[in-house]
C-alpha cells in the first residue's frame, strides 16, 4: 500500500505542477488535504510515509474514532459538513474547519474555540452552482454575514470552500471554480484584507481548479482508490 500511495502522490503533484505551470503559478502555491474518509489509519500511516502530513475528513464521528489512531503531528481538515451539536469535537480534533456555511454554525464554533481558548483557522463554504443537495453559502448571504463572522474573536478566515457539482467533464465546473474565485475578491474587499485559501478541486477536477486559482485540492480517490462500500454508500447527498 505504501509503495502506490507513494507513486499515487508524486503523479497527482506532477499534474497540479503542470496545471500551475499553465496558469502562470507556481506548484508550491497549492496544498494538497488528501481526504481520508471511509479509509483506514493504515492508509494514513502509507500517506504519512510518504511525506505527507495534511488529512481531511467529512464526519466527526469517524474522525474522533480514527484521528487517535494516526500519528500526532499531523493536521487535520474538517471538510464535511458539520452540525452545532458537533461544534465541541470539531473543535477539538481538527486543525481547520473548511465548511462553515452558517453565521449560527460559527458562533457555536467560535464558542467551544474560546472554551479550549484555541484560535481556529476557518474557511467558509460557498455553494457556488446553488444545488439543492449541497450544503454552503449562497453567495449573497456569505457576504451579508461576513463582518459578523470576521468579529468572532476566536475564529480566523483564511479563505473559501466549494465542492463543485460532479460532472464526467471536468471542464463543465470551471466556471463554478472561477466564480469562487470571484467571490473570494468580494470578500476580499468588505474585509480589507487579503484571503490566502481557496479550498476547490477533488479527484476528477482538481486540474481545472489549480488553473483557476485554488491553493487547497482535496484528494480522497486519486490517492488511496476507491473508498470501501460502506463508506461510499453513506457518501451520497
Ligand atoms: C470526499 C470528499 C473529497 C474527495 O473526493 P475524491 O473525489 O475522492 O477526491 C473532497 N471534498 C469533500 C468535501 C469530500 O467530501
Amino acid at each position: 500500500m505504501g509503495a502506490e500511495i507513494a507513486q499515487s502522490l508524486a503523479f497527482i503533484r506532477g499534474r497540479i505542477a503542470a496545471a500551475a505551470a499553465r496558469a502562470g503559478r507556481s506548484a508550491d502555491s497549492v496544498s494538497i488535504v488528501a481526504v481520508t474518509k471511509g479509509q483506514p489509519p493504515e492508509a494514513i500511516r502509507a500517506a504519512v510515509e510518504a511525506g505527507h502530513t495534511v488529512f481531511g475528513e467529512n464526519r466527526v464521528q469517524e474522525a474522533k474514532a480514527k484521528i487517535p489512531l494516526c500519528p500526532g503531528h499531523l493536521h487535520w481538515h474538517m471538510i464535511g459538513h458539520l452540525q452545532s451539536n458537533k461544534a465541541r469535537d470539531a473543535v477539538h480534533f481538527f486543525d481547520m474547519v473548511e465548511s462553515i456555511d452558517s453565521l449560527s454554525l460559527a458562533v457555536e464554533v467560535n464558542k467551544f474555540a474560546d472554551k479550549a481558548a484555541k484560535t481556529l483557522p476557518i474557511l467558509l463554504e460557498v455553494n457556488v452552482a446553488g444545488e439543492s443537495s449541497k450544503f454552503g453559502y449562497n453567495p449573497n448571504t456569505l457576504l451579508a454575514q461576513l463582518l459578523e463572522i470576521n468579529a468572532l474573536p476566536k475564529l480566523e478566515i483564511h479563505g473559501l470552500m466549494t465542492v463543485a457539482p460532479w460532472s464526467a467533464e471536468p471542464e463543465k465546473v470551471r466556471p463554478v471554480f472561477r466564480k469562487l474565485r470571484e467571490i473570494k475578491e468580494q470578500c476580499e474587499q468588505k474585509l480589507g484584507a487579503p484571503l490566502p485559501y481557496l479550498s476547490m478541486g477533488m479527484s476528477g477536477d482538481f486540474e481545472v481548479a489549480v488553473e483557476e486559482g485554488a491553493t487547497i485540492v482535496r484528494i480522497g480517490t486519486a490517492l488511496f482508490g476507491p473508498r470501501p462500500k460502506l463508506a461510499r454508500e453513506a457518501d451520497g447527498p
